[in-house]
């Protein structure tokens, strides 16, 4: 199965507990991914995306297993939490945690074949 892990609020909520949860599924085959959505109003240059996703594996290696980390980077909200939908709907994800009530709605609607469990902080 294809798991996709939120970062801010939901990894960062209970790490120790998503730590164990995320080492198991990838040592069981599992396909893991986080799925961490940006803001940014500019045009991200390649040297600007390099930098925000080693800031971003920085907050969560090396105890997070995980094989790869997507950020959309969007202009609003509501444009990051589409971007999260479309991203399960072309990865096949099957289960995603995610905090945010409204980016779960979105990701439904773009994919309806994702599961999402809603994490309390
Ligand atoms: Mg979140």
């Amino acid at each position: 199965m294809t798991y996709g892990f939120d970062l801010d609020g939901t990894i960062t909520s209970h790490p120790a507990a998503f730590a164990a949860l995320m080492e198991s599924l990838v040592k069981q085959g599992h396909v893991v991914l986080v799925i961490s959505g940006a803001l940014s109003h500019m045009p991200l240059t390649k040297e600007d995306k390099t930098d925000q996703m080693r800031m971003l594996s920085a907050k969560i290696e090396p105890m997070i297993h995980y094989h790869d980390l997507i950020v959309p980077t969007e202009k609003t909200v509501e444009e990051v939490a589409k971007a999260k939908g479309r991203i399960c709907r072309e990865l096949a994800v099957d289960l995603m945690f995610e905090d945010d009530l409204d980016y779960i709605r979105w990701i439904k609607r773009y994919s309806p074949l994702t599961a999402c469990v809603q994490v309390r902080a």
